[in-house]
């Protein structure tokens, strides 16, 4: 049997937190807060599954959220979408990625990925047949250079994946960004899919550019979140995708032969979330902010150099003058010598770079961090 993905091996998320589990490390890799859903979001679940709501929901998803997520856009963005057409309801971000990216992939396309990369465009990438051409960014700013960007665009290039607030490097797309973006798609007719599940969790008074802002941008692109992030509940592994009519179409057509729906009770008490308590939406950059700023004054006296995060979850940390060993190995060797697990940066390259940088996770307890930073202080 040939594997269709020969290179794929156990994801490093999975690999981090097997490991800090079988040392008893703190877990600061794999991306999950360490704190509870909302009480009212896990009410409202026991409550429709209690009164029989338990059937599948229309594949797009059920109205009254599918309206919900369109109020919220409106409220944040000023965008007015349409719910019921543009408005598709997925199984985690990574769905309606995979999905998205199949709705618009052909084989021999091209995408282009900035790298660091998320782990999941890739195979999405693969499995349809396209080939995704890595631009690589650099520690310690992670800032795109667009004259790249365009030397990288062909006459096969479909799409450009763009992620922001981006993970892993907790870089925001600034206005000059969006320009460059907007001219590229443009002048080269390409689509883009827009990983905004971050979107709520930015600092320092930063907004989050969501492509749903720009009039032009948003008739090109599908642009995708998650619940996981916004409401502390990762494993329920709810999120959507808006994209114009015509595509959100097509998305739909592969959505329903991919899951055909998402969880029913899960729908509805998210859609009473945002109805009732639509401040925590508003509430979540300054709480992590919170948590961001803890842990990098707790690491001051480290060795480590700590790099800006602008929003995410996620700071980084360069390990130069800590240790000689590569980011793979000196992560094994914070898991299990030193009881930190953390991912490595190499792994979300294409060409591994020599970068000495590593990914700690602040989704935590403030107890946690602290315990955490003082042992990264005395490295
Ligand atoms: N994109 C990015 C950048 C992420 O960090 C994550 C979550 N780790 C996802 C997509 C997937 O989100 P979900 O868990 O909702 O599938
Ligand atoms: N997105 C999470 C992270 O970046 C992990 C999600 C997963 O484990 N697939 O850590």
């Amino acid at each position: 049997f040939e594997s269709k993905l020969p290179n794929l091996g156990v994801s490093i998320f999975s690999q981090m937190s097997g490991l800090a589990n079988q040392f008893s490390a703190i877990n600061l890799s794999q991306g999950f807060p360490e704190f509870d859903a909302p009480a009212l979001l896990k009410t409202q679940l026991n409550y429709y599954v209690q009164q029989g709501v338990n059937q599948y929901s229309p594949s797009s998803g059920v109205p009254r959220l599918q309206q919900q997520i369109a109020n919220l856009v409106e409220r944040k963005y000023a965008a007015k979408i349409n719910a019921a057409e543009q408005v598709t309801v997925t199984s985690g971000a990574t769905e309606a990625l995979f999905v998205a990216i199949q709705t618009i992939v052909r084989p021999d396309d091209e995408v282009i990925v900035f790298d660091p990369a998320y782990d999941s465009y890739q195979p999405a990438i693969e499995l349809a047949g396209g080939k995704a051409v890595h631009v690589a960014l650099s520690a310690p700013n992670y800032t795109i250079d667009w004259q790249i960007v365009s030397q990288a665009i062909t006459k096969n290039t479909r799409a450009i994946i763009v992620n922001t607030p981006h993970n892993p490097s907790g870089k925001i797309l600034q206005p000059q960004d969006i320009k460059e973006l907007k001219e590229l798609v443009s002048a080269h007719n390409i689509f883009v899919i827009s990983d905004e599940v971050y979107e709520h969790i930015t600092f320092d008074g930063q907004q989050h550019l969501s492509m749903l802002r720009d009039e032009q941008l948003r008739e090109k692109s599908f642009v995708i979140s998650s619940f996981g992030k916004t409401f502390h509940s990762t494993g329920w592994k709810m999120g959507y995708c808006i994209a114009p009519a015509h595509l959100a179409t097509e998305f739909r057509k592969i959505h329903q032969y991919v899951t055909f729906s998402s969880f029913t009770p899960a729908q509805h008490a998210l859609a009473d979330m945002l109805e009732q308590q639509g401040e925590h939406v508003d509430e979540l950059s300054g709480f992590y902010q919170q948590k961001r700023d803890l842990l990098i004054k707790h690491l001051s006296d480290s060795r480590f150099n700590i790099l800006p995060s602008q929003g995410t979850y996620f700071l980084l940390l360069d390990y130069s003058d800590v240790s000689d060993l590569n980011d793979v190995d000196f992560c094994h060797w914070l898991v299990e010598q030193a009881g930190v697990a953390a991912i490595p940066l190499s792994v979300f390259y294409k060409q591994p770079s020599n970068d000495k940088v590593i990914r700690l996770c602040f989704a935590k307890n403030d107890e946690t961090l602290i315990e955490a930073a003082q042992i990264l202080c005395q490295l």
